[in-house]
């Protein structure tokens, strides 16, 4: 077996503080050294102190001295198998968000996670073989939030630089095959850190009272972008995610209003993405405030449907225009029966309310074909195309 490993790295003449690790330690255990090596290097680029061996007592041994923040598990190793050291990190109590590496079918990764999930461990993500580098950097930097003090401190100056970008991910028409909209999705080139993603800091821009800037920052720069595409001829609605915390803004919808008249677009060009749980805090202020969006025309989408905790009644009473079926299940909808019968089931209560259906996390031309078989009304997600830059749309379109 080749046995490869960079504890040397670790070794005390170079100490781990020393190196980059704005994202805290990452340890990898696969029986492939190339395999190690990569996620590795993959890691070390995302900020992380990186550890990886194809030794499992070498792995746990390193854990043990440095907690880690992020665990890369092969599933089929030779002398432990992924299941068995999955039991050991629980027995130890990790914490970690663990990531499973594996060629295996899709079947067999899920029934990991539900079995990781069951002894209690934080199972985040599965990274395929052969691996894709894009996906891998993606998925190391969504995992982990680059330490709060520094993201703190440069958010506030960020949101009136020009550090943060919108990227535009398209959502295709499933009967027509046509792009009919976007989803903005935010990213900050920060100076040193690079690119980091929104799961890093929109939650501290929620806690540390920036959201509102922040989705006022979004908003205008979605209805200034869709405005220059439509007068081009790029004809798209443009979806923008509106954090929890700042849904309850009653100043929202005339902002606005205000905007798009300034900009000259029609308000049912701008759709606003919430997610289940809006409601759950003050459902009559909420329910006045979705009133008076709509009734100015904009778009109203509940995103992520299936994880929250909203009653079907709810649903009914809010006025919701379309309805964003999780990733979590479209993306097992092939290989878990338990997803397909979800996913079937949002798109008839979808239909039955008048909502139209967006799978998001397509990453497969199965998965949506599996869909436009039936019903579905639209989606998005990898295998039609990845978050862009503005500039990129108009040609994907043209395409
Ligand atoms: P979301 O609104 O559910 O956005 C979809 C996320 O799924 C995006 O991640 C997108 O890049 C990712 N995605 C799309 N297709 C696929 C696929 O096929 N496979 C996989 N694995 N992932 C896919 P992203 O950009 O990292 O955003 C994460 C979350 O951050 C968003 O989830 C949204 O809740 C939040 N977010 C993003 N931009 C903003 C923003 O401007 N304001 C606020 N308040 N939240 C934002
Ligand atoms: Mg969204
Ligand atoms: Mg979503």
């Amino acid at each position: 077996m080749p046995f490869a490993s960079n504890e040397q790295l670790n070794s005390p003449s170079m100490p781990a503080q020393q190196r980059s690790s704005a994202r805290g330690h990452l340890a990898v255990l696969d029986d492939e050294a190339m395999f190690c090596e990569f996620v590795g290097e993959a890691a070390d680029i995302c900020g992380y102190d990186a550890f990886f061996t194809t030794r499992p007592d070498a792995f746990f041994q390193h854990i043990e001295r440095h907690p880690a923040a992020v665990i890369v598990l092969d599933l089929l190793m030779p002398g432990m198998d992924g299941m068995q050291a999955l039991r050991r990190l629980a027995e130890e109590g990790v914490k970690a968000c663990i990531l499973l590496a594996s060629g295996a079918d899709g079947q067999v990764l899920d029934n990991a996670i539900c079995l990781g999930r069951e002894h209690g461990l934080n199972m985040t993500g599965i990274i395929r073989k052969p691996i894709d580098l894009d996906a891998l950097r993606e998925l190391l930097e969504s995992q982990v939030q680059v330490v709060s003090p520094v993201i703190q401190a440069h958010l506030e100056a960020a949101l009136s630089g020009d550090e943060l970008k919108l990227h535009y991910q398209p959502i295709l028409d499933l009967r027509t095959g046509r792009p009919v909209g976007v989803e903005a999705l935010v990213r900050w080139h920060h100076p040193q850190l690079g690119l980091v993603m929104p799961s890093a800091f929109v939650p501290l821009a929620e806690q540390g009272g920036l959201i509102g800037a922040l989705t006022d920052w979004a908003l205008a720069e979605a209805v200034t972008q869709n405005a220059a595409w439509r007068s081009a001829g790029t004809m798209l609605k443009i979806a923008v995610n509106v954090s929890n915390a700042s849904a309850p803004d009653p100043g929202l919808p005339e902002r606005l209003e205000r905007m798009c008249s300034d900009a000259g677009l029609p308000p049912s060009a701008i759709a606003l993405e919430l997610t289940e749980s809006v409601a759950t805090g003050d459902p009559a202020r909420a329910m006045e405030l979705f009133v008076r969006l709509r009734s100015k025309g904009f778009d109203l989408s509940i995103d992520d449907f299936g994880t929250g905790y909203s009653s079907l009644a709810q649903l009914q009473r809010l006025p919701f225009t379309s309805l964003k079926i999780d990733r979590s299940f479209v993306s097992s909808v092939l290989s878990s029966d338990a997803s397909a019968s979800i996913v079937l089931a949002i798109i008839s209560l979808a239909h039955a309310l008048g909502l139209t259906c967006i799978a998001e996390g397509v990453e497969s031309a199965e998965t949506l074909l599996f869909l436009k078989e039936n019903g579905c009304d639209c989606a998005q997600g990898y295998h039609i195309a990845r978050p862009m830059p503005a500039t990129d749309i108009p040609a994907f379109c043209r395409a």
